[in-house]
């Protein structure tokens, strides 16, 4: 293990990802340390998401908010609404509740043990393992869908995941040590991104090469095994785009639930069966001229969503009429809907 190790290190000091909220390997050597907050930050987005996705979030969020204090301080509606795009609004809420609470409780400072961290709002297991880490050099165990993939071939693992995960779990703990741990969670996370990928790993340019199981056994993209999935449940709702000349008519969601103190656009229920024309007029916030727009897919944590789309042209006395411009803040799945209306 400390031949993997260390060849895994010596190929992350030459391949690191350039990230915005990372402390280069050779920096890390020459004293420069990672601002928790930004650590912090950048976990949770990613908890979700994808590097390049977040990235543009990052960039925003530290320039509108540089520090959790200014975060702390930020206006909930409007951090909700630079979220979007992000998905899963529980994690936003969060975010602000856990800034408020670092902000006002812990004198703005991130804790720096995983116990005191996984306290935080919003802050998981692995959140926790990879703030103390990579902000803080702890030896913590890193372990998110690359590392169980890097662990799984590494040892040729043929227990199926989910499963597999505490076997997983006790694998990667092997590899953790008080030798440059920030790096060593950060190399694994890499080589997981950039060359040991789901499909078509990159045998030939990774440094565990020369000890991997799955390589020497010739299938690598065979691990992790999975055990076959349950079809997610189908949810079908509709979606109502109300104009008044330039201006959109949009509800704000009820706090909590499901894209909760998000605006939206007005729907009717989400439900297990389809919305007939009849039903789909009946649900319609006001009366007004109704006409199909067509229908968008959205696939959500626990089910995907069929939501039939109509629009018209009306007044509407519970609505918050709000320019197109403002429909950017929206869900992603209501940026859909709108879109479709108002281009077909
Ligand atoms: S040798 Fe191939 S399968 Fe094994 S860890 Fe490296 S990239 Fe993954």
């Amino acid at each position: 293990m400390a031949l993997q190790r260390s060849a895994i290190l010596s190929w992350y000091d030459e391949n690191a990802r350039v990230l915005p909220w990372r402390v280069a390997p050779a920096a890390r050597r020459a004293g420069a340390r990672p601002d928790p907050y930004r650590v912090w930050l950048s976990e949770i987005m990613l908890q979700q998401t994808t590097v390049p996705h977040a990235t543009p979030y990052f960039r925003a969020f530290t320039e509108a908010w540089p520090t959790v204090q200014a975060l702390a301080a930020a206006d909930g509606t409007e951090v909700l609404g630079a979220w979007a795009g992000l998905g899963y609004y529980a994690r936003a809420r969060n975010l602000i509740a856990c800034a408020r609470h670092v902000a006002r409780e812990l004198g703005g400072r991130f804790p720096n043990m995983e116990a005191e961290l996984l306290k935080l709002p919003g802050v998981g297991p692995y959140t926790a393992a990879a703030i103390a880490a990579i902000a803080f050099d702890a030896p913590a165990n890193v372990v998110d869908g690359n590392v169980e993939r890097v662990m799984a071939r590494l040892f040729a693992v043929e227990t199926p995941l989910p499963q597999a995960k505490p076997q997983l779990k006790t694998l990667a703990a092997g590899f953790v040590s008080t030798e440059r741990p920030g790096d060593w969670a950060q190399a694994l996370m890499d080589l997981g991104a950039t060359v040991c990928t789901p499909a078509s790993p990159a045998c030939g340019r990774c440094p565990a090469r020369p000890h991997c199981r799955a390589h020497k056994a010739g299938s690598p993209e065979r691990y992790p095994l999975k055990s076959p999935k349950a079809e997610r449940p189908r949810r079908y709702g509709a979606a109502y785009v109300l104009t008044r000349g330039p201006l959109v008519a949009l509800v704000r969601r009820p706090p909590r639930g499901l894209l909760g103190g998000m605006l939206a656009l007005p729907t009717s229920d989400w439900r297990g069966r389809p919305w007939s024309d009849a039903e789909l007029h009946a649900a319609a916030p006001a009366c007004a001229p109704w006409r199909p727009a067509g229908e968008v897919e959205h696939v959500f944590t626990h089910f995907a969503l069929t939501l039939r789309v109509a629009r018209a042209e009306g007044d509407w006395a519970g609505a918050l009429w709000r320019p197109r411009s403002d429909l950017e803040a929206m869900p992603s799945v209501f940026l859909k809907a709108a879109r479709l209306a108002l281009t077909a």
